[in-house]
């Protein structure tokens, strides 16, 4: 690699490199950050690193939401540091409730199992709320209306490399629906029944099933069982489309209306994940090796010099866990003939 090429001389100069890029090519596209008012210094965090790394050169607008209403500290704070219009939404009652076929008693049950099982967050109500909604609610939120295009923030992340393209615009430009930085198996006690509905509901929808799906990623025996492998969903950049087709509608309905989000934990990672992987053509997915990326306690960091010098990352890639063990991103790869990173195999362990 050159240390002093073109491209990263214009990157310290803060000329973006895609000088054709101007305001007119902006897309529809928003940042979306589900938060209570304490998470207001953890999220500052994520928004300066996302601004500094990203949204500087675009200003793409930000919408916040939350189910109690946010307070002044928090709106004042968070538009001082972003530079693209920031919206401030009130989740509507019956989306972060329980539906009316979901016996109580027997969830509080469960959450008392759970917790005395020490599954994370297996007491927790109001993480099952959180889960449930960023499955099958943020995105009908009224203030999403208006997009095409979504990037989930949460707080306390980071990002170690600058993005000097229009993200946004490379998802629209190549055909991408939903996108990841870092994947893993989910806790199995957190989904007993998931794969089991999963299987009903394609078995009465078999139409929703892509041809040239992404089945072998989330499953080792063709189906049979669900192998946990899902996009951790702290991070998306993702197409809100794909959340409002029929297909994934009726999915979440169905999902729902079983009661696995009260009666087990159902994450939004494996649902989201699961959906991608059946519904969409595997093609329409991606993983962003260019983005460095953390949350606690996993981070994607290049390993590729190349990658990691020409984008200016920050990140120590022995911490990388793409291609550790534990990772999935390593199936993904596989099942899709990708070429691996150049390195790779120097960061397994
Ligand atoms: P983890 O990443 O799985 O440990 O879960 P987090 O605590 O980061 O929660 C996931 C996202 O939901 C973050 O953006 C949180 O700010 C948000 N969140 C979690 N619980 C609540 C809640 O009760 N109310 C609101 N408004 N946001 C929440
Ligand atoms: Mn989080």
């Amino acid at each position: 690699f050159e240390k002093g090429s073109a491209e990263a001389e214009n990157q310290k100069l803060d000329v973006p490199a895609n000088l054709e890029w101007s305001e007119k090519d902006k897309i529809k596209a928003t940042f979306v950050s589900l938060a209570r008012n304490q998470d207001l210094y953890q999220l500052l965090e994520s928004i300066r690193h996302i601004e500094d790394r990203f949204n500087h050169k675009f200003h793409y607008d930000w919408v916040f939401l939350n189910d109690q209403p946010f307070d002044d500290a928090f709106k004042e704070a968070t538009s001082n540091l972003c530079s693209g219009k920031t919206k401030y939404g009130l989740i509507p009652t019956e989306h972060w409730s329980y539906p009316a076929w979901i016996d109580q008693e027997k969830a509080a049950l469960a959450r008392e199992r759970m917790h005395q099982a020490k599954v994370i967050y297996g007491g927790s109500e109001s993480y099952r709320h959180m889960c449930r909604y960023e499955s099958g609610f943020f995105w009908r939120h009224d203030l999403m209306s208006e997009y095409e295009y979504y990037w989930r923030v949460e707080p306390d992340i980071k990002i170690y490399c600058d993005i000097d393209y229009d993200i946004f615009k490379w998802m629209k430009d190549n055909g991408k629906d939903y996108s990841f930085t870092v994947s893993l198996p989910e806790y199995k006690e957190t989904i007993p029944t998931l794969w089991e509905t999963t299987k009903k509901y394609i078995e009465a929808n078999p139409k929703v099933l892509a041809e040239n799906n992404l089945l072998e990623f989330i499953s080792n025996d063709e189906g049979k069982t669900y192998n946990g492998c899902h996009f951790w969903s702290n991070f998306e950049i993702a197409n809100l489309n794909f959340w409002r087709s029929d297909a994934y509608r009726e999915y979440f309905e169905f999902l729902d209306r079983a009661g696995g989000f009260f009666y087990e934990r159902w994450g939004d990672a494996p649902v989201h994940s699961i959906a991608a992987a059946l519904f969409l053509p595997r093609d329409r997915i991606h993983f962003f090796e260019d983005v460095g990326y953390f949350h606690v306690p996993f981070t994607n960091c290049p390993v590729d010099p190349a990658i990691r010098f020409g984008r200016n990352c920050n990140c120590n890639p022995d911490k990388d866990f793409t291609w550790r063990g534990w990772s999935c991103t390593t199936k993904y790869y596989t099942v899709n003939n990708l070429k691996r990173q150049k390195n790779w195999e120097k960061y397994t362990s």
